[in-house]
């Protein structure tokens, strides 16, 4: 083995070592924090759900003066209120069936 790929190996073996000594602090806890949540969890003093109030309410109203207005060829979503073309099963928005 030549000299330069020597050194070459020792490089990246070194880089490869400090990498993982900054991330094993990280990754450390990262386990942590799961092992606490899923203690808590466990017992009870975390929700696995936590309810999403701006989901919660349904989709916000589309006027139907907005609807009445729509140039032909073109439908509000009923979730978001975008426009789209008619003829097509899902928004182009928000992805929610029209
Ligand atoms: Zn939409």
């Amino acid at each position: 083995m030549s000299l330069y790929v020597r050194l070459y190996l020792l490089v990246i073996t070194v880089l490869l070592l400090a990498a993982l000594m900054i991330c094993i602090p990280v990754l450390v806890d990262i386990v942590r924090e799961g092992l606490d949540r899923r203690e808590e969890w466990q017992t009870g003093e975390r929700e696995m759900y936590t309810p999403d109030p701006e989901f919660e309410a349904g989709p916000p109203a589309v006027l139907d003066e907005e609807r009445a207005n729509l140039p032909p060829g073109k439908v509000a979503c009923p979730y978001c209120g975008a426009t789209n073309e008619s003829g097509f099963a899902f928004c182009g928005h928000c992805a929610s069936p029209i």
